[in-house]
């Protein structure tokens, strides 16, 4: 048991009356010690508890020697958010001061917290954010890329044509990237992103705050090829840096591709405009056979001599 328990308890006891509202407090990713002096405030003087999980919120408390006091800690989570919110929205309406916490991190951030953060709100409600750990925020100190300008991603779609889709729509963002996966789908979002733009420094930033915190870094095509990328475990953050080249324009896309066409095969103009642009040679493919397809379409029209008004 920690020496310094039972003073630290006692400072809890005697925190003061938390004013009424939803206080959404950031819990540690990793290492226990993380958490704030004020969430330790908070969840010691909150009239209500509320968390993702209530086992973990309740082991966080001990950890840090926070009783409850017969406080009741209710379940909010993605699953049971509709039926929960209305109890925490009624306690805030007779006054309540609400602690929410999710499993790890900052609530909202890829965690449940958003409709009763808007709900309390809109409902005129004071709504606080106690500041604290975040994986995307963690990782994205400890990368080496760029800090100006970032963008969360949250989680890839876990089917492949979706990730693919979803790779191609933000990938040439003008910013640092910030994704969460799983280890187990590590792997097949690295052979995804090759596809696109094998050259993109990318880092995994692994079980950050742990005993075994790790960043690996490289071209994209280099941690695919890793020995250890299939066997990681734990929690992981990837990180891409931003396109080293803007990407092309469509009717730049368009006009290389005609140019391609007019002396090579659809597949191999198609081969060749995906390495010019690092872009999937399946949707160069696809948008070249379109391209056939219109011209063709004009040359087989029977020319009438007439005009179409324009
Ligand atoms: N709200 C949380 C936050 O602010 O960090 C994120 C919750 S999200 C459901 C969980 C994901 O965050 C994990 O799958 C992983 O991608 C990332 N993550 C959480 N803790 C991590 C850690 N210690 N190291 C690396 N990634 C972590």
């Amino acid at each position: 048991m920690d020496q310094n328990r039972p003073a630290r308890l006692a400072a809890h006891v005697e925190a003061a009356r938390l004013d009424p509202g939803l206080y959404l407090v950031a819990t540690p990713i990793g290492t226990a010690r993380d958490i704030t002096l004020r969430a330790l405030d908070v969840l010691n003087s909150a009239d209500l508890l509320a968390a993702e999980d209530t086992r973990t919120l309740r082991h966080l408390m001990d950890i840090h020697g926070v009783p409850l006091r017969g406080r009741r800690v209710l379940s909010y989570h993605d699953h049971n958010g509709e039926r929960a919110r209305p109890a925490l929205m009624a306690a805030l309406a007779e006054g309540a001061s609400i602690a929410y916490a999710s499993d790890a991190g900052t609530p909202l951030v890829a965690d449940p917290g958003y409709r009763l953060a808007l709900e309390a709100a809109e409902a005129g409600h004071r709504v606080h954010a106690l500041p604290g750990p975040s994986a995307a925020l963690a990782a994205l100190s400890l990368s080496g890329l760029p800090s100006d300008r970032f963008l969360f991603l949250g989680f890839p779609p876990p089917t492949e044509t979706a990730r693919r889709a979803w790779l191609g729509q933000w990938i040439w963002t003008d910013a640092t990237l910030i994704l969460f996966e799983s280890p187990r789908r590590i792997n097949r979002l690295l052979s995804d992103l090759c596809e696109i733009d094998p050259n993109r420094i990318t880092v995994v930033a692994r079980e950050l705050t742990k005993k075994f915190e790790e960043i690996i870094r490289g071209r994209a095509a280099d941690l695919a090829a890793h020995p250890r990328m299939g066997l990681l475990k734990g929690e992981i953050v990837v990180l891409l840096d931003r396109a080293a080249r803007p990407a092309p324009g469509a009717e730049q896309l368009d006009e290389r591709l005609r140019e391609l066409m007019a002396r090579l095969s659809v597949k191999d103009a198609a081969k060749q405009a995906s390495e010019e642009f690092g872009l999937p040679r399946r949707d160069l493919y696809q948008r070249a056979l379109d391209l056939g397809r219109d011209q063709n379409g004009r040359a087989d029209r029977p020319d009438t001599g007439e005009t179409d008004g324009r």
